[in-house]
């Protein structure tokens, strides 16, 4: 008998989003990534979750109206990780006239009927606050609702979920090998160690890396596919509000605005075919000059790339050819007599992953029983609260751990939902909470990452649990790091 019934290698979204799925569904799971979960390239979405607006446009109805649907479910499982945001976008004189951005609008609520977020307005910029960081020339701004994500936190609590029912997630693990027959026999070298698993069915969600594994691990035919990387900077805090801007560059391009860890601002992104090892992705000098030229066609604070704080890149593989972005990516299943089933899975949104997944696992239901689909309705770990509870949460957290200021309780909840409680624990203060890294990390929180969502390092915390990375003095890190080569 093999050793589970499904193995998946990769433990970005959509690897994480099947092995929760998938093992819910009474599936044994094995999950091998070579890195940290959301290491590649999750952890360099655009933090959209939303129905994608510009759809609209090249006249894709069912498309959106699907992702809207699901924007709304993420937004009812996941509370603490997906937060409705009001998007603005400034009307400028030589784009779309105002008629038709706000005919678009409409139309885009009519879609979303049930979200029970509020509809879309227009503003006058000149004494909204929304205007205060805009050039002077804006009078008028359209105003409407979607919601960001917390992607890395997204990937990790998937995994976490999955755990929880069963699955075994393996973090350092790199599969070298794989030999088919009527079961998957894997090689991987699992921390250092050689270790070989058993698989009934295997799963290739190894995104940028998806035609590269099936030629050199699985020997297969790899699937038609492009690669692609996007990047985003990230500069200091460029407005008050909580507003996410959508610019349209002056090249057709549109261009997000939104506010990032509290004193930042993230601005993204931009496009471009990749060839390479996508280990090392990074931004060229063009890109970061070209995002700062956008920003700086809309915002009165000018920047320079000399302002540019943090670059964040990643390249994920697309179905070829590349004509249009496809949002929901792709999924075939290759399965012949004597042969044990092997699905590869790459690409889509952020927003279409868990759907992605669910459909994933179902092409598995003529190999083994699997009781009915059920992410949509099941919350995520912490998020077992109503989406327009998050403030009454953050009371809620106050007055329980009273030495917590209003952002660091929004921090906290924002992250961990309801499990903030294991966080914290029965601290009364916050020297309880154990060694203080940066202005707002503790021991406690680093602990429960590394015993709960398998952080192993420095950048594990500071960047994809969090990013406390970006305000993080560098004797802080290094006592971070030895704080967690200790294993505490
Ligand atoms: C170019 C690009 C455009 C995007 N556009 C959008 C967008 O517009 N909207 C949106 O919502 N989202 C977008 N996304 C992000 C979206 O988050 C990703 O498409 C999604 O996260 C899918 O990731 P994945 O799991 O397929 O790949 P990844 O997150 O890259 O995960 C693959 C994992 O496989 C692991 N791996 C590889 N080889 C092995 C091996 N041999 N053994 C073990 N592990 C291995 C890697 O370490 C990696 O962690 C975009 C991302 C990029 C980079």
């Amino acid at each position: 008998m093999a050793d589970c019934d499904v193995a998946i290698i990769g433990g970005g979204l959509n690897g994480t989003s099947i092995a929760r799925d998938a093992a819910g569904r009474g599936l044994r799971v094995i999950l091998l990534e070579q890195g940290d979960l959301g290491s590649g390239a999750s952890q360099a979405s655009p933090r959209l979750v939303h129905g994608d607006l510009a759809g609209l446009e090249r006249r894709e109805f069912f498309r959106v109206r699907r992702a809207l649907r699901e924007r709304d479910v993420l937004l009812r499982i996941a509370p603490h990780l997906v937060r409705p945001a009001r998007f603005a976008i400034p009307a400028h004189a030589e784009e779309r006239p105002p008629w038709q951005l706000r005919s678009l609008l409409l139309l885009y609520e009519r879609l979303a009927s049930r979200s029970g977020l509020p509809r879309s307005t227009t503003l006058d910029v000149t004494h909204h606050p929304v205007g205060n960081a805009l050039k002077r020339p804006f009078g008028t701004a359209f105003e409407y609702s979607d919601c960001v994500v917390d992607d890395s936190r997204l990937v990790v609590l998937n995994a976490v979920d999955a755990a929880a029912r069963g699955a075994d997630i393996r973090t350092g693990a790199r599969v070298t090998r794989a030999e088919r027959s009527e079961i998957w026999r894997l090689v991987a070298i699992d921390r250092g160690y050689r270790r070989v698993i058993t698989a009934r069915s295997l799963v290739n969600a190894t995104g940028a890396w998806t035609a590269s594994v099936a030629d050199t691990v699985l020997r297969v035919p790899a699937p038609p596919l492009a690669t692609v990387q996007t990047s985003q900077i990230v500069v200091r805090r460029l407005f008050d509000c909580d507003n996410v801007y959508a610019f349209q560059n002056a090249d057709g391009q549109l261009i997000f605005a939104s506010p990032y860890a509290r004193d930042f601002t993230l601005i993204g992104s931009v496009s471009h075919a990749f060839k390479g090892d996508p280990a090392i992705v990074a931004m060229g000098v063009r890109e970061v000059a070209y995002l700062c030229d956008a920003a700086n066609r809309y915002f009165r604070e000018q920047i320079t790339p000399a302002d540019v704080l943090r670059t964040i890149s990643g390249a994920n593989s697309v179905v070829a050819p590349v004509r249009r972005r496809s949002s929901d990516g792709a999924a075939s299943l290759d399965f012949r007599r004597g042969k044990a089933p092997l699905l590869t899975i790459f690409g889509g949104d952020v927003t279409t992953a868990r759907r992605r997944a669910e459909r994933a696992v179902s092409k598995f239901s003529r190999f083994y029983p699997m009781t009915p689909r059920w992410t949509a309705t099941v919350p995520l770990p912490g998020g077992e609260f109503a989406w327009q509870r998050f403030e009454t949460e953050v009371e809620i957290a106050r007055d329980r751990w009273r030495f917590l200021s209003e952002d660091e309780a929004r921090r906290l909840v924002a992250a961990y939902g309801l499990n903030v409680k294991d966080v914290l624990g029965d601290a009364k203060q916050k020297a309880d909470l154990g060694p203080a890294f940066g202005p707002e990390l503790t021991g406690a929180e680093v602990r429960y990452l590394m015993r709960k969502e398998w952080a192993r390092f420095p950048d594990d915390v500071l960047w994809r649990r969090s990013k406390l990375g970006l305000t993080m003095p560098q004797a802080d890190r290094d006592a971070l790091a030895a704080f967690m080569a200790k294993g505490d």
